[in-house]
């Protein structure tokens, strides 16, 4: 099989306690997508200058990287096993395609690719390994997608996992169900508008092109894994939308895949 190059919106990490419609969203992706043969994730949450790195171990450790939240949070595990000759083989992959790479034998997976996985894979039976992103612009990111496009023939699901629009100075914290600010559902729209007529020259410079683009991406970390996802992608590829909708007013929940 085939499988897709997605972007999942892993917003708080208050969202791998499930319970609301992006993580039935999720889920109900996860469901469709229950024959992979391993799962590829780059998280905002490991950005990396110099080498690649790439995780190579048997199972996957956690980091709970985040202060002051629900002490289940600290308690949650996700069980997916490693698969080091595949992380091995990408690494080479990667070479030759002009990457440094580094096999990484200590660090686990982050927040930013735990919560998604687990809200769309719940049973972790599906191999992970997971890459780091680049502190490159975004095209760079693009070239690194990809170098990682040809996995997806062998059943390896590429994920991208960010949150398209995050500004922390400006989110209601004590609001979840708070509506969308205008500044900031403007700006998504405008990236699903880009990323759902193809339009990736558009994307790369958003932030000339986007509107608010200072306020929705004040630093870039949480938006570039579109660029690992829309690399991924063949030319002329579509995608579509798993899930649109934002939480506490401004933290966009935005997750997209190849049709
Ligand atoms: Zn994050």
């Amino acid at each position: 099989m085939t499988a897709g190059s997605v972007f999942l919106a892993h917003g708080s990490p208050l969202s791998a306690l499930g319970g609301d419609a992006h993580a039935a969203a999720l889920r109900c992706f996860g469901e469709s997508n229950s024959g992979l043969r391993a799962i590829l994730v780059v998280s905002a949450h490991w950005q990396t200058t110099g080498p690649l790195r790439i995780t190579a171990w048997e199972h996957a450790p956690l980091i709970y990287d985040f202060g002051g939240f629900p002490e289940e949070l600290y308690r949650i595990q996700y069980p997916a096993p490693g698969d080091p000759a595949l992380a091995a083989r990408i690494a080479d992959d990667l070479r030759a395609a002009g990457h440094d790479v580094k096999l990484e034998t200590s660090r686990g997976l982050d927040h930013g690719a735990w919560v998604p996985l687990l809200l769309a894979w719940p049973e972790a039976r599906i191999p992970v390994v997971q890459l780091s992103l680049p502190a490159t612009p975004p095209g760079g990111l693009l070239r690194v997608g990809e170098a990682l496009r040809p996995l997806r023939r062998e059943g390896i699901l590429v994920v991208g996992s960010g949150v398209i629009v995050h500004n922390l100075r400006r989110i209601d914290i004590r609001n979840k169900e708070a509506p969308a600010e205008p500044w900031a559902a403007a700006f998504d729209e405008w990236v699903a508008r880009q990323i759902e007529s193809g339009d990736t020259a558009g994307l790369l410079d958003y932030r000339s092109r986007g509107p608010h683009a200072t306020l929705a991406v004040p630093t870039p970390e949480h938006f570039d894994p579109i660029f690992l996802t829309l690399g991924a992608a063949s030319p002329g590829e579509r995608f579509e939308t798993i899930f649109e909708g934002f939480q506490y007013g401004t933290l966009s929940m935005r997750s997209v895949r190849t049709i």
